[in-house]
């Protein structure tokens, strides 16, 4: 069942994205070779709970730490591990953080160093499917308006859409309905409708769609070991229209990049 947030409700929901968001924002000056992802970890724990707040994905069906991990052809549920980042390497981190009863759940892929143009890529196609999506997310629409979206622009580059793993509705519980797929077709699905949150996370890969799953029970990787990206924002639907409650800009600051792509999401200015 789809549970309908209050605008108050929201507001605590975009307090915890914006946890997560700046937690990506301190890793986002972390990442670079040599660094360890379980250093990152270890990061980004300390400061979820300098908020008053608890990693959301620590304990979470098991999960054993704050971030999923996944360099290179991981794609989602990797683990931090003590193998130091490499130059040229990608690595996905997805974070969560539970405050005032509520998730939030965001996630980006960060270049280690200088990465090949073929990678840069592939990360530039699945920011852009990500909003390709967000912009459907709009009240009347249903589910498989965002899927298409994000299916139709990560294949018109050639890259292969994951199908096992979908994004989801997010609240007070992690994972709650409706289901998001990043494909599907126009029309098809649940109408979305005022006060919904979902997290839409398109996973591409830069060659097939298919994917493996490795003994540990987690660690998804693609099945032909080349790179896959993940980018996720959490995103409400107010007077009608998609609302990015998580941001990227703390990143972008760390990193010295200018960019207006969450501004025609947002019905109010955001400041730093
Ligand atoms: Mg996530
Ligand atoms: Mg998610």
């Amino acid at each position: 069942m789809i549970q309908i947030k209050t605008l108050e409700e929201i507001e605590l929901m975009r307090e915890s994205a914006l946890i997560v968001s700046r937690t990506l924002g301190l890793l986002a000056k972390e990442v670079k070779p040599g660094v360890t992802t379980l250093q990152l970890d270890k990061i980004a724990e300390e400061y979820i709970r300098s908020q008053g707040a608890i990693p959301g994905f620590l304990g979470l069906y098991d999960f054993p730490n704050t971030l999923c991990m996944s360099p290179n052809a991981q794609v989602v549920h990797g683990f931090p591990t003590k193998e130091p980042l490499i130059e040229g390497d990608i690595i996905s981190i997805d974070c969560g953080a539970l405050k005032n009863g509520f998730y939030g759940d965001h996630a980006y892929t960060f270049e280690v160093g200088e990465v090949a143009p073929e990678t840069k890529k592939l990360l530039d196609v699945t920011k852009q499917s990500l909003y390709e999506g967000i912009r459907e997310l709009k009240a009347g629409n249903r589910v498989g308006d965002v899927g298409f979206a994000i299916q139709n622009y990560a294949e018109k580059h050639g890259y292969g859409v994951v199908r096992e793993l979908v994004g989801h509705g997010l609240g007070r519980v992690m994972h709650e309905d409706p289901e998001m797929p990043n494909y599907g077709k126009r029309g098809r699905g649940k109408k979305f409708v005022n006060g919904m949150v979902v997290a839409i996370e398109p996973m591409i890969n830069m060659g097939t769609h298919k994917i493996n799953q490795l003994k540990d029970g987690w660690t998804i990787l693609t099945r032909d070991g080349k790179p896959s990206a993940h980018f996720e924002h959490d995103v409400a639907i107010i007077d009608g229209k998609p609302e990015i409650l998580s941001t990227f800009q703390y990143i972008y600051e760390a990193l010295g990049i200018t960019s207006d792509e969450e501004n025609e999401f947002r019905q109010k200015e955001f400041i730093l």
